[in-house]
């Protein structure tokens, strides 16, 4: 398993994460299910799963330690992690979710939810991670073993869930037509459901269910996208809408074609949602925009540390109206404390919905900031090298809030280990693309030399 910067031992900063029958065994899988089902004690845990091979192998394991222990599941089969999520926090039961995300396809990973529909705190992890240490599971007789539930009501009531939120009347009344790549991850489903629910006439791309992901890599990067892109050049879309495996995430593409990054969506989302007093929330690797929106709109940001779940408790904790990432992760409070891609496309679409101004449009009157993002593989701990990397940058204005966020005149890098692959992340922001690219590319030279 990957070594995580947290004090937990197998769940990292997304869940715990493998390769299946090499790191992520059936028999850890089995026992760590047992200490899910002692942890959470009595009731019932909803599970799902996102499209990858070993998804069913998982899946069973995990849910065999869980019926030992007395607790029932019901399984609502190939879901979206927010599609879970959701469910987790309207019937208040917690949950596991087997995915990997955006992970190439050999991955897989167990992911637990609470009750609230957010990720589980890491304190609770650190419990779970205690339980199957100490082999202390709760152990039921044979009367009270649980059983399984199939449970086929979660997609209509995650879609319901969503537009909620949303003018579906002024969408509907756009027709938006809209180019849709689900990846063959779990999104095949939902975001149709939730397009044709919003009136949208759509073409799909990768949206069945296939765990080798052969269309495309699951991490929704614009080099990943090109079938996406060339469709939208050629064709006559609105938008272009593609998830990461797990679909909570999302990226876009506007009318012409062209990449809109996780980091402008989210900026564009904000821009359009908060009003005055609200309170906003986003880790230091998005965007500077960010500040010059909030200030303008007279909302607050709050900076976290990276990851998800660290921006979803600091958003419960100060009431904040939204919160996200650059990656394509919106977090609106409203709907729920969690990253959800089909969420933050119903968003953009109401955006486009109040006026007539095309996704181009919306885009060119954002902060002109942009972040390029490369990543290192390392082959020892991040620990070993970064007391070097610290001094060749001794002297400069350093935020220390995740990693180290190194200000350079109007750019800035930021320098972190990944917590759940043996990467150092590189993130550099700048006025344009080409000035973000070469301040992170000098970073990544600079960490592979300390490497050497
Ligand atoms: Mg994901």
């Amino acid at each position: 398993m990957v070594e995580v910067s947290k004090n937990t031992r197998y769940f990292g900063t997304n869940g715990i994460r493998g390769i299946p029958n090499r790191d992520l065994t059936m028999d850890f899988c089995l026992q760590m299910g047992k200490a899910i089902g002692t942890f959470h004690n009595t009731g019932i845990v909803a599970m799902a799963r996102d499209t990858r091979i070993s998804g069913n192998a998982v899946f069973s394991a995990v849910s065999s330690g869980i019926l030992s222990t007395g607790m029932n599941i019901e399984d609502l089969g190939i879901l979206p992690t927010p599609a879970l999520q959701y469910y987790c926090k309207t019937f208040s039961v917690p949950g596991v979710m087997i995915t990997a995300s955006h992970n190439p396809p050999e991955f897989n990973g167990i992911k637990c939810i609470a009750k609230d529909g957010t990720e589980l705190h890491w304190t609770d992890e650190e419990r779970i991670e205690k339980i199957y240490e100490g082999g202390s599971f709760k152990s039921v007789d044979w009367r009270n073993i649980g059983t399984i539930r199939s449970v086929n009501t979660a997609v209509s009531l995650y879609v319901n869930g969503i537009t909620e939120h949303v003018r579906a009347d002024l969408i509907r009344k756009k027709k938006f037509r809209v180019l849709f790549d689900a990846g063959s991850g779990a999104s095949f489903e939902t975001t149709p459901k939730l397009l044709e629910s919003l009136g949208c006439s759509m073409v799909t791309l990768n949206c069945f269910p296939d765990g080798t992901f052969s269309g495309r890599h699951s991490e929704p990067k614009e080099e990943n996208l090109h079938d996406m892109q060339n469709i939208m050049k050629n064709g006559s879309f609105d938008l272009g809408i593609a998830h990461d495996g797990d679909a909570d995430r999302v990226v876009f593409f506007d009318e012409n074609g062209n990449f809109i990054d996780g980091d402008q969506s989210f900026s564009l989302i904000v821009k359009c949602t908060v009003k005055e007093g609200d309170v906003v929330v986003t880790p230091v690797s998005s965007s500077d925009s960010m500040d010059e929106i909030c200030r303008e709109k007279g909302a607050s940001l709050i900076r976290t540390k990276v990851g998800a779940p660290i921006v979803s408790r600091t958003m419960i904790e100060k009431k904040a109206k939204i919160g996200g990432e650059e990656n394509g992760g919106v977090i609106y409070g409203e709907h729920q404390f969690c990253r959800d891609g089909a969420m933050t496309a119903a968003l953009f679409l109401n955006l486009l919905a109040q006026g007539d101004e095309k996704a181009s449009d919306l885009i060119k009157e954002l902060p002109k900031y942009r972040i390029f993002r490369i990543s290192v593989p390392i082959s020892r701990p991040w620990k070993d090298i970064s007391k070097k990397f610290s001094e060749t940058v001794e002297g400069r204005r350093i935020d220390r809030t995740d990693g180290l966020k190194i200000y350079e005149d109007d750019s800035w890098v930021l320098v972190r280990p990944s917590g759940t692959e043996p990467i150092v992340r590189i993130f550099g922001e700048s006025s344009s693309l080409d000035s973000a690219r070469s301040i992170a590319v000098r970073y990544r030279e600079i960490i592979e030399n300390l490497l050497k």
